[in-house]
């Protein structure tokens, strides 16, 4: 696989280990609020600097005991045929892996699951299953999503879902939405939307509902998932 990035130590990325993160390049989706440019828009990542993944093993196999685990983010990790043998290298390296996914290819998931080649799957969220063409431009059925939510909901393996509340894509309203979809849920997150960086130039002047709202959503919405709260 060639990686887009590598972040060699985060505290944050996965819960409560220490881990180093890898990007993937290429993404299906189009979320206009996206804060990787680079790792989606085909003309930005033939400039963006590429990293082997030979590098990435030889990294991890220096770091081993240094580091728990690796997180696999992106763009869209799935997208990649290497993917399966790029996580059997590090499983056998004994690193515990979490693996990011925008959930659009239930076929590759139910392959690594059934291989036990993670420990944890985080999927995005990005809206009501109504609403998800304007992220997906029509291009993944919204069934593929339901179906990875119903997967990683029975992996037997830690997990958690989360929904970047992005202005335009994401209301009140939706985020009932969601939560009517995927509860209950071992866990479920709302982001709050940073306009700094993103795919749509125009999102980066938007702004999304405010944290003040999404804390009092999150109250109503809490009971329905063991662990729920605002990243
Ligand atoms: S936010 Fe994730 S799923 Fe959406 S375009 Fe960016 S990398 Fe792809």
């Amino acid at each position: 696989m060639i990686f887009g990035g590598l972040q060699k130590t985060t505290l944050v990325d996965y819960p409560g280990k220490v881990a180093a993160t890898v990007f993937t390049v290429g993404c299906n989706f189009y979320c206009p609020y996206c804060h990787n440019p680079e790792l989606v828009l085909p003309e930005l990542i033939q400039k963006h600097p590429q990293i082997s993944e030979e590098e990435v093993i030889n990294f991890l196999t220096k770091r081993k005991g240094l580091l728990e685990g690796l997180c696999i983010t992106g763009g869209e990790p799935t997208l990649h045929s290497d993917l399966i043998s790029f996580l059997e290298k590090v499983k056998s390296l004994d690193y515990f892996i979490k693996l990011d996914s925008n959930g659009s290819q239930p076929k590759v998931l139910k392959e690594i699951i059934e291989k036990k080649l993670v420990d944890y799957l985080a999927m995005d969220i990005k809206t009501s299953l109504e609403k998800y063409h304007l992220v997906t431009l029509n291009q993944v059925p919204k069934e593929n999503i339901q179906e990875s939510i119903s997967l990683i909901k029975n992996s037997g393996f830690d997990y958690e879902f989360r929904t970047t509340v992005a202005p335009e894509i994401v209301t009140e309203e939706d985020i009932w939405s969601i939560v009517d979809l995927i509860k209950p849920a071992r866990a479920y997150f709302l982001q709050t939307f940073k306009g700094i960086k993103t795919l749509d130039p125009r999102f980066a002047t938007l702004s999304g509902l405010p944290e003040e709202k999404l804390k009092q959503i999150i109250t109503q919405i809490k009971p329905f998932f063991k662990e729920c709260g605002l990243r």
